[in-house]
């Protein structure tokens, strides 16, 4: 097995949680900082080069952390021939039409939808979809941003309004309305799918999100669940020929999955397979698109991540409680930031739940909003 070289598109904690699970194989990450065009070292953050070009010529393998990338750059990456999962996955990732598109192809099930550019698209929408329906950017919008629901018909001038300046704002932007799930919890799975078809599957996460973003993913064991996400998994990365890990979000309505949307790259919601799984989500993805043989997936103890949102310390009690991990991403703080995230095992789910409610009670619950109450829910 020789060393590689990875490039990767942003220069995040992706990036760099990659760079650490990397490094025992001899695998080597670049990290393209695609809005100053800097490649960075993703760990130090210290400038090593200059320019996308520059950045590919080093690379034996060009891949992404995030989704929203210009096309004109993906378009550079996909002629080196050396970018994966595929410019095609990325572009769904970042543009809601293309993903619901992508949805109805792989007959992977999700929420009615149809798509505005002008004031008589809604109304057509509303005919179709109906109301309450849940309104969002096709470009752009990430974490709830971007979005506007509508409940009543009365609401829908107002409403115009909102999605008509979201639209005139962006370039191609339009509007996805989709029909209002109503969902019992919310799901995601993470998965790795090499160039030969194999394809390694970690189990579910349950997610909580609180205003929008994540706060809690727990590793859960439920094989009906399990099964039908795996089969739209293989049909939606058979269908974008896909390399690498692929995320999925899902809603659970009474037991049956709908795909909410898909991340072409490792998951915040996956997080917890650095403690939790026999090989990490960081490494299944370098080993994916260095074309080596896929490692177990297999959940080894129950696991848990809790985000850090805009906090940049824990108590250093944390580090003395058994089975909790922490992981901070080097970031600069801001308010609501994603920091760090903490990951929480146990030998049994009742030893984790105790665990979980220890570090609950440590942590600020400002800056932990309802983790108390989610984790006495577990
Ligand atoms: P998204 O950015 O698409 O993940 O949406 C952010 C959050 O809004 C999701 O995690 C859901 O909680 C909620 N949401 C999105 N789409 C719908 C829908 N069609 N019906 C109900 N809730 C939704």
């Amino acid at each position: 097995m020789a060393n590689k070289q990875v490039l990767v598109l942003g220069a995040g904690q992706l990036a760099r949680m990659m760079s650490l699970a990397g490094a025992p194989l001899n695998i080597d990450i670049s990290a393209f900082d695609v809005g100053s065009e800097q490649i960075v070292h993703p760990l130090t953050k210290n400038v090593i080069g200059h320019g996308l070009n520059n950045a590919i010529a080093s690379a034996d393998v060009i891949t992404a952390e995030f989704e929203h990338i210009p096309h004109s750059v993906l378009d550079i990456c996909e002629k080196s021939g050396k970018f994966l999962p595929t410019t095609q996955a990325i572009k769904a990732g970042g543009d809601r039409r293309i993903e619901k598109q992508l949805l109805n192809d792989s007959k992977a099930a999700n929420a009615k939808y149809a798509i505005i550019e002008k004031r008589a698209d809604l109304d057509a929408a509303i005919e179709f979809v109906g109301i309450p329906m849940v309104l969002k950017t096709a470009l752009g919008g990430y974490d709830g941003k971007g979005q506007w629901r509508l409940t009543d018909a009365k609401q829908v001038d107002q409403i115009w309004k909102k999605v008509s300046a979201a639209i005139e704002a962006t370039p191609h932007q339009a509007v996805v309305a989709e029909e209002f799930v109503p969902f019992e919890r919310e799901v995601s799975l993470v998965g790795a799918r090499r160039v030969n078809g194999e394809v390694a599957i970690y189990p579910l996460a349950e997610n909580v999100h609180v205003n929008g973003v994540l706060s809690l993913s727990v590793a859960i064991d439920e094989p009906e669940l399990q099964s039908q996400a795996a089969t739209m998994f293989t049909a939606i990365a058979e269908q974008l020929d896909y390399v690498g890990v692929l995320a999925i979000e899902f809603f659970d309505v009474k037991g049956k999955l709908l795909v909410n949307e898909i991340a072409p790259r490792v998951h915040n919601s996956g997080h917890w397979t650095q403690q939790g799984a026999e090989v990490c989500q960081f490494e299944n993805h370098l080993r994916a698109v260095c074309n080596l043989p896929l490692g177990s997936t297999q959940a080894i103890r129950h696991t848990a991540m809790v985000n850090i949102l805009g906090q940049n310390r824990v108590p250093e009690s944390v580090l003395s409680m058994p089975q909790c991990h922490i992981h901070w991403y080097g970031k600069e703080q801001r308010p609501g930031r994603k920091m760090g995230h903490i990951n929480v095992c146990g030998h049994s789910h009742q030893e984790m739940k105790e665990i979980l409610t220890q570090l609950a009670s440590v942590l600020e619950p400002a800056a932990f909003p309802e983790l108390k109450d989610r984790v006495s829910k577990l």
